[in-house]
C-alpha cells in the first residue's frame, strides 16, 4: 500500500514542486516539503493538509543538505521517493560568449551538483525503502537538439543532469534504486512565465507517475508525458 510511503521534494514551496507535493499527498504519501527558506516551506505546508513536514534545504549548500538530513533523522527511518525539483534559470541577458564563471557556478551547483549531492546524502534512507525512486526534474533544454547559446548555463546544467541520471542509475542498480530524469513541458510558473501553456499540475504529472506507478525497469531514462525520449 502507498498509505505510509514518504517523499521529499526540493524547491516545493512554489511552482512545479508544490504541484508535485499536492499530487503525492492526494495519493496518500507523506510529503517533506523543502525550501531554501524555512518560512516558505512552512507557508506551503499550511496551504496543504496533514502529513507535511516542512524543512529548510538549499541544494547548492552541503552544510544545508547535511543539516536537513540531521533534522529529519529522528523523525524518519526511510525515504521512498526523492524528487530533485529545485532549479534556477539565470541566463537572462548573457550568452555562451559572455557568461561569467560565477553564473556558471550558480547554475551547475543548483541544477546538477545539487541533485547528485542529494542522492548521496539521502542514500542511507533511500536504501531502507523496498521500492526507492528518484526523479530529477530536468528540461528539454538539456537535449542536444535544443542547446541554445543564449541559454548557456541552464542548457549545460540540464544536459549534465540527464547524463548524471544515467550514471547514477548505473551505480544504484545493484541497490534496487530507480532514478529517472523528466521534462515537465513549458509550465506556467515564476520560471516558465505567464505565456506557458501548461499548468503546474500538468507539469507535475510525469514526475508523480514516475514516483508512484511507473514500471521499475525504467531507470536512467529521460521522459516527457510518461514516454521515454532521447536527449
Ligand atoms: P520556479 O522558479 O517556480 O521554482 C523553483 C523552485 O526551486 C523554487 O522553490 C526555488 O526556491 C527553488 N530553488 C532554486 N534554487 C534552489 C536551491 N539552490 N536550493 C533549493 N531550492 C532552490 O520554477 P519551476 O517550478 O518552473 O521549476 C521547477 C523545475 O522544473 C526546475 O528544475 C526547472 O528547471 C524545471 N523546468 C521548468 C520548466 C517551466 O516551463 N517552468 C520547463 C522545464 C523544466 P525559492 O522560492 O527559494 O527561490
Amino acid at each position: 500500500s502507498t498509505q505510509d510511503k514518504r517523499a521529499l521534494i526540493t524547491g516545493a514551496n512554489r511552482g512545479i514542486g508544490f504541484a508535485i507535493a499536492q499530487g503525492l499527498l492526494a495519493k496518500g504519501y507523506e510529503v517533506i516539503i523543502t525550501s531554501r527558506s524555512l518560512d516558505h516551506a512552512q507557508q506551503a505546508a499550511q496551504k496543504l493538509q496533514s502529513k507535511v513536514i516542512p524543512i529548510e534545504l538549499d541544494v547548492s549548500d552541503d552544510d544545508s543538505i547535511n543539516q536537513a538530513v540531521a533534522t529529519l533523522h529522528p523523525q524518519i527511518d526511510r525515504l521512498d521517493v526523492l524528487i530533485n525539483n529545485a532549479g534556477v534559470y539565470p541566463d537572462e541577458g548573457v550568452n555562451i560568449l559572455t557568461i561569467s564563471r560565477e553564473l556558471l557556478d550558480v547554475t551547475m551547483n543548483a541544477n546538477t551538483f545539487g541533485p547528485i549531492r542529494m542522492v548521496q546524502a539521502f542514500l542511507p534512507l533511500l536504501e531502507k525503502s523496498q521500492d526507492a525512486r528518484v526523479i530529477n526534474v530536468s528540461s528539454g533544454y538539456g537535449a542536444l537538439e535544443s542547446l541554445s547559446a543564449d541559454v548557456p548555463s541552464y542548457c549545460l546544467s540540464k544536459l549534465a543532469l540527464n547524463g548524471a541520471t544515467m550514471m547514477l542509475a548505473q551505480a544504484l542498480q545493484a541497490k534496487g534504486i530507480v532514478i529517472n530524469a523528466m521534462c515537465p513541458g513549458w509550465v506556467k510558473t515564476d520560471m516558465g512565465g505567464a505565456s506557458a501553456p501548461r499548468s503546474p499540475e500538468q507539469g507535475a504529472d510525469t514526475a508523480i507517475w514516475l514516483a508512484t506507478e511507473a514500471p521499475s525497469h525504467i531507470s536512467g531514462k529521460f521522459l516527457r508525458d510518461r514516454q521515454v525520449i532521447s536527449f
